[in-house]
């Protein structure tokens, strides 16, 4: 493992988490970073500076490496009219599975949040290792993630590793397929021993099992060819709209501002007419 030294660039971005109340999984909501999105901006010039240039990818990342923020990117891919290649393997050695155990938690809707990731079950202590090679942007505690990970990778994308115990490896760490980068646990907001695990591209989520066959451990294909497909759950999220409830907000009072029934407001939400609201609690209207 080599470490390169890259404590170069550093900007600024929004990021917006939330949390959800399940069993063995996340107990609180596991990022959601779609509160903000611009158009899709993809650059191809190349660069030549020797510190950056080892940065995979820094181009199409808007020249963004930041080791501070888990999320700092802001595009938004449903947009996007092109398919993008990327490559994920040339041999068998290119990817390793991260952690082998079963899966808690699929990607996709818990109750009413979006759980961005898969969770693997795992005993504190385990290791974890790098997906692919790339150097690593991420490694710090995040109260939602806990002890996180985040590698960007020579094929353009992004992992994260969440709830570890133990860093076995720091930012700027250049890390092969299988090296090991932490151990396992149950930091942030966990509520048992597993691995959260995500696959992004400028930020934006995929389905990991769109690349990874999780019962076999490999890779599902040598080569993504990425397109808005696999950002169309996006475009549904998206059009849902929360309000934050305020002291003295009803459902009914909630229901005349935003020009919705009760009923309705009560099946989005999973809850009834009877419902204990709490400040700050986002009940969705449409
Ligand atoms: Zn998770």
């Amino acid at each position: 493992m080599k470490n390169v030294i890259l404590s170069c660039l550093f900007i600024a971005a929004s990021t917006s988490l939330y949390s959800q109340n399940i069993g063995g999984i996340e107990d609180e909501l596991i990022a959601e970073n779609v509160p903000k999105v611009t158009d899709l901006t993809i650059t191809t010039a190349t660069l030549l500076v020797d510190s950056v240039a080892m940065i995979p990818f820094f181009n199409e990342y808007a020249s963004d490496w930041n080791n501070s923020k888990v999320h700092p990117y802001n595009v938004d891919l449903t947009k996007m009219t092109d398919s993008i290649p990327l490559v994920l393997s040339h041999s068998e050695c290119d990817y390793a599975h991260s952690v082998c155990g079963d899966i808690n938690s699929e990607f996709g809707y818990r109750r009413n949040r979006f759980h961005y990731g898969i969770d693997v079950d795992l005993n504190v202590g385990d290791d974890v290792l790098a997906s692919f090679e790339g150097i690593i942007r991420i490694a710090k505690y995040d109260k939602t993630y806990g002890n996180v990970i985040v590698i960007r990778h020579q094929n353009g994308l992004e992992t994260l590793y969440a709830h570890l115990s133990k860093f076995e490896a720091q930012v700027g760490d250049y890390v092969q397929a299988g090296d090991l980068i932490a151990l396992g646990g149950n930091t942030g907001r966990s509520t048992g021993p597993h691995l959260h695990f995500e696959v992004r591209y400028l930020g934006e989520p995929i389905n990991p099992n769109d690349i990874i066959d999780f019962v076999n451990g490999r890779l599902k294909m040598d080569e993504l060819a990425l397109t808005d497909e696999n950002f169309a759950y996006l475009k549904e999220i998206r059009k849902r709209k929360y309000y934050s409830v305020r002291s003295g907000d009803s459902l009914s009072r909630i229901a005349v501002r935003k020009g919705v029934t009760i009923s309705k407001l009560c099946s989005l939400n999973g809850i009834s007419r009877n419902s204990i609201l709490q400040i700050g609690q986002n009940i969705r209207y449409n």
